[in-house]
């Protein structure tokens, strides 16, 4: 396995197939291991090895380049709030981060100011992360430090501002691949 596969990013895909974003490889691993994503195109050569567990088997996995989502997503485009280069949408900051809480994995519904509203932190795609509702309510107008001090959550991931053109890139080469056959579509998607 390369040195760096767990630092790789890996790519999201709704279970239409449509680009939902960027994510960890370690987040595209607890998905794959929880049963919600299947991998779509994997690196036949490079594989991922857990530690042995009781019986001294391993848990392998080729490394997903990208992952798909077994159950829909829903993304409401028309809440998209209009924004230059630096505001963000509620909408737009959870398609970012694939609905995933920055601080804990679990589905998220709700966006996070990194840096609390009340001390002056911006409407930012740096600064506004998706989040569940467990862990919006719990952070409330804390810091980052704040909230590891008091509930030993930390931010998962850094924001960033998506590329816009990337997205339509990304999601014009997936459906390349899918027109010409050239990776396995999982079977049935519930
Ligand atoms: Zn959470």
């Amino acid at each position: 396995m390369a040195r760096n596969s767990r630092n790789r990013i890996v790519l999201l895909l709704n279970s239409t197939y449509e680009v939902l974003g960027r994510i960890e490889m370690n987040r595209a691993i607890l998905l794959l291991w929880a049963g919600k994503a299947y991998p779509f195109e994997v690196l036949s050569e490079d594989w991922l090895h857990g530690p042995p567990d009781a019986d001294g088997k391993r848990f392998s996995m080729q490394i997903p380049v990208s992952i798909i989502l077994k159950n829909y997503a829903h993304v409401d485009y028309a809440d998209i709030a209009p924004m230059d280069d630096v505001m963000a949408g509620r909408m737009a900051i959870l398609h970012r981060d694939g609905f995933v809480c920055s601080y804990c994995l679990a589905p998220a519904s709700t966006i996070d100011h990194v840096y609390p509203q009340s001390k002056g932190g911006g409407n930012l795609w740096t600064n506004l992360v998706a989040a569940c509702t467990d862990c919006n309510s719990l952070k409330a107008d804390m810091t980052l430090e704040e909230f590891e001090r008091k509930h030993g959550k930390k931010l998962l991931r850094q924001p960033f501002v998506p590329d816009s053109n990337k997205y339509a890139r990304e999601q014009a080469t997936i459906w390349d691949k899918i027109s010409s056959g050239s990776v396995d579509i999982p079977e049935q998607l519930e």
